[in-house]
């Protein structure tokens, strides 16, 4: 019979020397469960030259660091080919991946290959009786749904920002192993051949902590400096929904939702947005989320802390005097 799996396994999300934020929820989280499987919490690092950046995965046991010029850039087949090596040698009890774009690719195509159980957008993740237990997000997080999954080894992907980073952080210094690259990467079809980044100069979203975020209501382009100058008296800046982003009045950068950032502001501002799923799954975990909208039936008032029906047309220029007046008495 073979032993009992009880490790837990981490991928580690990284990109130009820097690790992901989301990788320390992970490492957090996976600290808690490993603990009550009485197991170990490794870190997998994928990457060429990358080992520097074990010392900051103090809170795994330990890191599995395969450092190679032929995975130097991520390709799905490639670092799946790898882990899958890695996880027939080590066979842990949970692989973890963040939801994202990379992490969803990994997690399918290991759990395909292997025949192990997948369950994705996860929000929480429990051990009982043994069993994993997943809450898994649906609909862009309109519905959850509770699985249970059965195998010796299973693979889970956990939605960003649903996790405290802190958990996952630790000086403690990791062991690290660093084996040579266990896999042939022969049939390595896709490439990636170019990251869309932020426009150059532009701000990233996802560290701002007040967002003010304008929607279709905004109307038109030339309406946008009456929420910049709201933003900017609040000490934050804009961002907006898709159909904005669309119309060509923001940059992608700036788009919030499941297809542009994932934000997680001390304040989200929503001025003119219905709340669509696919707009929510980008600021629901905001820590305050405060919605204007002339619609009192619209669906960003179920998630909002607090709302105002009005036209936000009226609302902004008191607001913003009145933002200005407090920052002149500071
Ligand atoms: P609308 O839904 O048109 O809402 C405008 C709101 O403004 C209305 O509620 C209206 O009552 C209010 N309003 C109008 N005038 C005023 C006024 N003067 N004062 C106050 N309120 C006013 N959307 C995203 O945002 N991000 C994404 O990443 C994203 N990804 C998507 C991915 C896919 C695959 C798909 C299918 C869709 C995606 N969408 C995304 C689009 C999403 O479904 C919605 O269409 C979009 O979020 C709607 O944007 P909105 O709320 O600005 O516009």
């Amino acid at each position: 019979m073979s032993a009992a799996r009880l490790d837990v396994w981490i991928f580690v999300e990284h990109l130009r020397g820097v690790v992901a934020g989301h990788t320390y929820e992970l490492l957090g989280k996976g600290r808690e469960i490993a603990g009550t499987l009485g197991g170990h919490l490794t870190a997998v690092l994928i990457g060429n030259q990358v080992q520097t950046l074990a010392p900051t995965l103090g809170a795994a046991d330990s890191v599995l660091c395969v450092e190679d010029e032929r995975v130097a850039e991520f390709t799905p087949t490639g670092y799946a080919a790898v882990l899958r090596a890695l996880v027939e040698q080590g066979a842990p009890r949970l692989i973890l991946f963040g939801a994202t774009s990379m992490g969803i690719d990994l997690a399918s195509l290991l759990a395909s290959t292997l025949g192990f159980p997948l369950i994705v957008n996860c929000k929480e993740i429990a051990i009982e009786d043994g069993q994993v237990i997943a809450t898994s997000q649906m609909c862009g997080g309109k519905l959850l749904c509770e699985a249970e999954a059965s195998g010796e080894s299973v693979v889970l992907t956990v939605v960003p920002g649903v996790f405290p980073t802190q958990k996952g952080i630790s000086d403690h210094a990791p062991t690290v192993e660093s084996p040579s690259l266990p896999a042939l990467l022969e049939d390595v079809r896709v490439r990636v051949t170019r990251l869309i980044e932020p426009e150059p100069g532009d701000i990233d979203i996802t560290k701002v902590p007040i967002l003010v975020a304008v929607g279709r209501g905004i109307q038109r382009k030339e309406n946008l400096p009456v929420a910049e100058d709201l933003a900017r008296l609040l000490g934050g800046t804009i961002c907006s929904s898709r159909p904005v982003v669309d119309q060509g009045w923001l940059p992608v950068s700036r788009q919030v939702g499941k297809s542009g950032m994932t934000v997680k502001p001390k304040l989200y501002l929503a001025l003119g947005i219905s709340g669509a799923p696919e707009h929510l799954e980008g600021m629901k975990e905001a820590e305050l989320i405060i919605a204007v909208n002339l619609d009192p039936k619209a669906p960003i008032f179920d998630i909002a802390d607090y709302g105002a029906v009005v036209d936000l047309f009226e609302l902004l220029p008191p607001l913003a005097a009145e933002a200005e007046k407090r920052r002149a008495v500071r």
